[in-house]
């Protein structure tokens, strides 16, 4: 089902946002003067992957440390990551500061006004060009995020399709900047994702998606990939009362972590393949299912003995009793529990 282009949506929302905008320390109230291109960009950035409710104090905590962007462009690179921490996504926080040098150095300091200009700057991209260049200029521009994309989908029962093409029909070239805000309003506290309250909405009347009778069912879903299926070995290799642990690969499924040792994990049984030492290896009749967010990995458990003092391994030896100090991930400490349980029981 898809719906004709709803006229009435600009209007709506807006006397809608003018009687519900949220308050917040980044913004200026509908229909004022836009707020400080600074405050308007620091905000897009913290608040990409970061609820609403934990930038507040983030904010306020940094425009008192760096009111203004070019204090933000002098500060030591060390200052501006450590007053990120706990932000996530670090790699914000460098383009944050790689943003905040380009504006001073190419721009004496002051964003440009236009979309395009915002774009060229380093580490803006498309949608916090928008925003900017919407809520802090005026600027006729097509803001879409996730909160967006929803309510868009929705209003035109949109199973596929192009969100931002649709988003273009209904932005309006007056409150670019509030539009845009209200938008995000809506999708954050109305148009939510589980349960849409579509009787407090405004666009209930526009809406293709509530006519439908199931506004859940927009934007469509993509399909869940299935998981791939992977099989491992993972070895006990002791020698007296310790255990060989290994550091993994940096890169890959659990990158750098302390692990017992494995083979490849590939479609089909390794075997043996990948044993850090020859020995007389013997099957456990137990293996371990682990399951990552797309793979799921069986393994099966081999242990083995050595007793010469001078075999040559990679890896480090470790004390049996002491195997819970190891910081082993979950996989590995499974395994060494079913190995441990083994080993009680033969003695
Ligand atoms: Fe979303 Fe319902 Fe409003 Fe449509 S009527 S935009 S589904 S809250």
């Amino acid at each position: 089902m898809s719906a004709k282009v709803p006229t009435h949506v600009a209007p709506h929302l807006l006397a809608w946002y003018d009687g519900h905008a949220r308050a917040l320390p980044w913004r200026s109230p509908p229909g004022t003067p836009p707020p400080d291109p600074y405050r308007v960009w620091l905000s897009e950035v913290m608040l990409q992957q970061t609820t609403v409710a934990a930038v507040r104090p983030r904010f306020a905590a940094w425009v008192a440390r760096w009111p203004t962007l070019d204090s933000l462009a002098a500060a030591p690179d060390d200052a501006v990551m450590a007053a990120w921490a706990g932000l996530g996504y670090y790699a914000r926080a460098r383009n944050l500061l790689k943003c905040a040098r380009a504006v001073v150095e190419r721009h004496g300091g002051a964003f440009p006004d236009t979309e395009a200009g915002l774009l060229a700057l380093p580490g803006l991209g498309d949608y916090t060009a928008a925003a900017v260049a919407a809520i802090a200029f005026g600027r006729r521009a097509v803001v879409v995020d996730a909160n967006v994309k929803r309510v868009v989908a929705r209003l035109f029962a949109d199973a596929g399709g192009s969100v931002r093409e649709l988003a273009d029909t209904i932005t309006p070239d007056e409150r670019a900047g509030d539009f845009a805000q209200a938008m995000m309003d809506l999708g954050s506290g109305v148009c939510t994702p589980r349960a849409p309250k579509c009787l407090l909405c405004p666009l209930r009347a526009d809406c293709a998606g509530f006519a439908s009778g199931d506004p859940e069912a927009y934007p469509a879903r993509a399909a869940k990939a299935a998981k791939v299926e992977l099989r491992g070995t993972l070895f006990w290799l002791e020698r007296g009362d310790s255990v060989l642990l290994v550091r993994r690969p940096a890169s890959g499924l659990l990158g750098g972590m302390r692990a017992l040792p494995s083979g490849v994990w590939r479609p089909d049984d390794p075997g043996l393949d990948g044993a850090p030492a020859g020995a007389a290896w013997r099957w456990l009749d137990e293996g371990v299912v682990h399951v990552f967010t797309h793979r799921r990995l069986t393994c099966r458990l081999a242990a083995g003995r050595v007793e010469r003092q001078d075999v040559e391994v990679d890896g480090e030896w470790w004390p049996v009793a002491d195997l819970p100090s190891a910081g082993l991930p979950t996989l590995f400490a499974r395994a060494a529990d079913v190995f441990r349980r083994d080993r009680c029981a033969s003695g």
